[in-house]
């Protein structure tokens, strides 16, 4: 018999952070609690605190926490059919992908290749990207995150994040955003194999990226016959309240990248390729993976789509977002501009106080994220109601004067 813990062991801060600091990789830092369960858009922590989330698992809980649907749609395909590999297909997958291509309003012969995060969705565009001009460069923006594995790693700017590990998976030349010249003038030189960016910047801070900025990189990647892949690992699947961000600037991607809300909490990437000569790139035996597109990942999948639709959470996502910009703009001198659509939003801060509003904001029993040093994000679950939304709205200036306050302080 080894020793076992109680419960009420368990509940103090400093046993679970210890045992987090004893036998966890350090790459995440000290997690900021314990949570133990959760149920809507609220979590609760080991120490029965509950907290209203505005940070949905970073955009990844559509449907909040044991979403009914969600819940029935996991378990009962746990318990017909959970794993099978990719010697097979299944139901869910070949729904899945059809739904996904609907959806995107991909032309005939598009395709989906199923993965399990964001940065292997990167990972697969980024060899289509790489197989479609072999020995080209490709072009990245600035401030772009698109991942933390050798390929996708490479394609993100932060240098901190990217420098102790080159030489990297690919070469990657990163331009301005916003700056279609910058971008014509590497085209020109004929050896681009592709451009990567995401329609919404998300771990830049919620940065959309102008309409036209979108037009001009498809018609210039077109011109120049570079790929275009859109990541909208963080932006896609209704969190902007269109199904894809892209959608909005009305162009057709060459490749588009999903992961976080897709499972709504279950773990899912998807890669797609738009039309044939995209889907021809990659042949058989280039790319694959053993629990990519597995049973229980499409059922939470469908589930998440399928109640995105009956529950028209789209339009409910438009509103509540517009509700949260409209509230938001102006509420404190510090609140300089709120970013994003739907629910991505970003508000700008004055000064760099964003880590202290986030501690207030958790002491008041709201999650929420600092995207960067003056920057809060919010990216919650589409359930989100309007009380909901005006508890945090109602609570945000107090928030905000408490972080400043603290900023003196130091
Ligand atoms: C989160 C994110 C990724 C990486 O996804 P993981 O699932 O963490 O690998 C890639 N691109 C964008 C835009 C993201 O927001």
């Amino acid at each position: 018999m080894t020793e076992t813990t109680t419960l009420d062991d368990q509940d103090l801060p400093q046993t679970w952070s210890r045992r987090y600091a004893d036998n966890l990789l350090g790459v995440f830092g000290s997690p900021q609690m314990c949570l133990v369960s959760g149920h809507g858009c609220h979590v609760t922590d080991a120490a029965g605190n509950s907290y209203l989330d505005l940070l949905g698992g970073i955009a990844v809980n559509a449907l909040g926490y044991a979403h009914p649907a969600w819940v029935k749609a996991v378990s009962q395909q746990a318990a017909t059919l959970a794993h099978v590999s990719n010697f097979f297909t299944t139901p869910g997958q070949l729904a899945l992908a059809e739904k996904l291509l609907q959806l995107a309003e991909a032309p005939e012969g598009s395709a989906a290749f199923f993965c399990n995060s964001g940065t292997e969705a990167n990972e697969a565009a980024l060899k289509i990207v790489k197989a479609h001009h072999r020995g080209g460069r490709v072009i990245a923006l600035e401030h772009a995150f698109h991942g933390r594995t050798l390929g996708a790693l490479a394609l993100t700017h932060k240098e901190i994040y990217r420098k102790p590990f080159e030489p990297l998976g690919a070469e990657v030349t990163f331009i301005p955003a916003e700056d279609p010249d910058a971008l014509e003038a590497e085209l020109v030189q004929g050896d681009v194999a592709g451009v990567f960016l995401e329609p919404t910047q998300g771990e830049a801070g919620v940065v959309p990226l102008s309409l036209e900025y979108l037009q001009s990189v498809r018609t210039l990647t077109r011109r120049h016959d570079a790929l275009m892949v859109v990541d909208e690992v963080q932006c896609g699947m209704g969190r902007t309240g269109r199904w894809f961000a892209h959608q909005a600037a009305g162009i057709t991607p060459d490749v588009m990248t999903l992961a976080k809300a897709l499972g709504g909490g279950f773990p899912m990437g998807a890669t797609v390729t738009f039309g044939s000569q995209i889907t021809g790139i990659l042949t058989p035996g280039q790319h694959g993976t053993t629990f990519g597109g597995n049973p229980l990942a499409c059922a939470a999948a469908l589930s998440v789509i399928s109640t995105i639709e009956s529950d028209d959470l789209l339009d409910h996502v438009r509103t509540i977002g517009r509700h949260l910009v409209d509230s938001i703009t102006g509420i404190h001198p510090q609140v300089v501009e709120v970013r994003g659509s739907g629910l991505l939003l970003g508000v700008q801060l004055a000064s760099p106080i964003a880590a202290d509003v986030v501690t207030a904001a958790r002491g008041a029993g709201f999650i929420i994220n600092a995207a960067n040093p003056s920057t809060i994000r919010l990216a919650p679950p589409y359930i989100l109601t309007v009380q909901e939304a005006d508890s945090f709205i109602s609570a945000l200036p107090g928030l905000l004067d408490a972080a400043t306050t603290t900023q003196k302080e130091n």
